[in-house]
């Protein structure tokens, strides 16, 4: 079915011909918010055990990649994969560590793609000469975490990162041929519909190929927990979250790769709302909020484009 949107999925489809399924590996890298460097208490929604399926692992990152290429295989009969190394900052670390860490791609004649998230403080011109020698020869993403743009926001969840970070490592991204995506939460506290707007127009005028969206959730073990036990912030309700994505995504280019509409987190440590953890149920909702408004992604670029001329 063709979606309002450009999703991740279809765009591996047009550029691989075959099934691709994304591997999610922990190098053990450490995050400067975390390990002492800018911070130790990291970012106000932060918990790996959140979303990582190899916290504290004791398998290598061969090991790992070997495993969940098993279980893809066997479970969605996945052709081709792409090594995404997610845990923490990706790039935080020497070049010879980072160039060993990569390297384990090679041993996996299906691997296609190196996808590398990290902070937009944590490249400079070496790493991304390092990641840009693997774009030669693999499909190959840095996504940085972003969250949004506004400094407010910044400095209320605890980044430690200003967007002239982001903008400086996008820059510097693109100019060496790297795709890059953001990661951006929608619904964070303290955020009007009109900040979130205004997120997704700077993106739009960004050479940033994707967008990872994620709505604002809490976990276990945050300082946003002990913030949401003491009624200091609330989540959004699904209906919100359905016309925030939709806002998002109209004023997103058509071109702009859509690489997660929703997140979703390990029951033990998810505060709230549970139902980011119905996925099919709210693809299935702003699919129809889409239809409903007669809109899809990039609607409203074309729009403000015609009200400036
Ligand atoms: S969200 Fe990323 S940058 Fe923030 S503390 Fe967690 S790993 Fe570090």
């Amino acid at each position: 079915m063709k979606r309002p949107y450009y999703s991740f999925s279809e765009y591996m489809r047009n550029r691989f011909q075959a099934r691709v399924q994304r591997i999610s590996v922990n190098a053990g890298f450490s995050c400067p918010n975390r390990d002492g460097t800018l911070g130790e208490d990291g970012c106000f929604f932060c918990n790996e055990k959140g979303f990582s399926r190899f916290v504290e692992t004791p398998l290598s990152l061969k090991e790992q990649i070997e495993a969940s290429r098993e279980f893809y295989r066997e479970r969605f009969h996945a052709d081709k994969f792409i090594v995404y190394f997610q845990n923490a900052a990706n790039t935080n670390a020497g070049l010879e560590q980072l160039r060993s860490a990569y390297d384990v791609i090679r041993d996996f004649p299906d691997v296609v793609g190196l996808f590398i998230s990290t902070r937009p403080d944590c490249v400079d011109d070496e790493k991304l000469d390092l990641i840009a020698a693997y774009a030669r020869e693999y499909e190959v993403w840095l996504e940085y975490g972003l969250q949004s743009i506004h400094e407010k926001t910044l400095q209320a969840i605890n980044r430690r990162h200003s967007l002239a970070h982001f903008l400086r490592a996008v820059e510097d991204t693109a100019k060496r041929g790297i795709k890059s995506s953001a990661h951006v939460i929608l619904g964070l506290p303290g955020e009007t519909r009109e900040d979130m707007i205004e997120t997704a127009k700077t993106l739009a005028e960004l050479p940033v190929s994707g967008v990872k969206l994620h709505v604002f959730h809490v976990l276990r073990e945050t300082r946003f927990h002990e913030m949401y036990k003491a009624g200091g912030v609330r989540v959004p309700t699904q209906e919100e979250y359905v016309q925030l994505a939709c806002d998002f995504l109209e004023h997103l280019p058509p071109d702009c790769v859509i690489m997660r509409l929703i997140s979703n987190a390990s029951e033990d440590v998810l505060v709230g709302p549970e139902w980011i953890n119905q996925k099919q149920k709210v693809l299935s909702a702003i699919d129809a909020e889409f239809k409903r408004r007669g809109t899809e992604q990039g609607t409203r670029i074309a729009v403000s484009r015609q009200s400036k001329e």
